[in-house]
């Protein structure tokens, strides 16, 4: 998990602008493990910051992912969703309410697999479980 303040260390060292709209944007992503997308970060920071795009929401999770500060998910097809958890994990996404939730991930087990296919070290999993959450379920 990556705090505000190495965000915008790796903000400065990348040459990008600080603004306060990108402090925003990381301040919002910051510890969050609901996996928001861009159209929902932009939602939810449009009232405080009015003069806020979605391009900026974009450019700046894109700043982030390049820094390994957040994961961009593509496990929903039709938009993206940002993790700050950056450790390798699986995720589960269900096909009706949309949520997304993390799934544990012996990434040790698969090395050692690996190495039967010549495979020494793995450092990211992109594993993408779709399904129905006990909610959804069993209607
Ligand atoms: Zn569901
Ligand atoms: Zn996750």
């Amino acid at each position: 998990m990556f705090s505000v303040e190495e965000g915008i260390k790796h903000l400065q060292s990348s040459g990008a602008k600080v603004t306060s709209q990108r402090v925003a944007i990381m301040k919002s992503l910051e510890g969050r493990t609901d996996h928001p997308s861009a159209e929902q970060l932009f939602i939810e920071l449009k009232p405080e910051y009015p003069t806020l795009s979605i391009a900026t929401v974009y450019s700046t999770t894109q700043l982030m992912a390049q820094a390994s500060m957040i994961r961009i998910l593509t496990i929903d097809k039709n938009k993206v969703n940002f993790d700050p958890n950056v450790q390798p994990h699986g995720h589960f996404m269900c096909r009706k309410c949309k949520r997304i939730v993390d799934l544990p991930m012996d990434v040790s087990a698969l090395v050692k697999h690996g190495k039967k296919f010549d495979i020494d070290s793995i450092d990211a999993v992109e594993v993408f479980l779709y399904g129905f959450c006990s909610e959804c379920g069993d209607l």
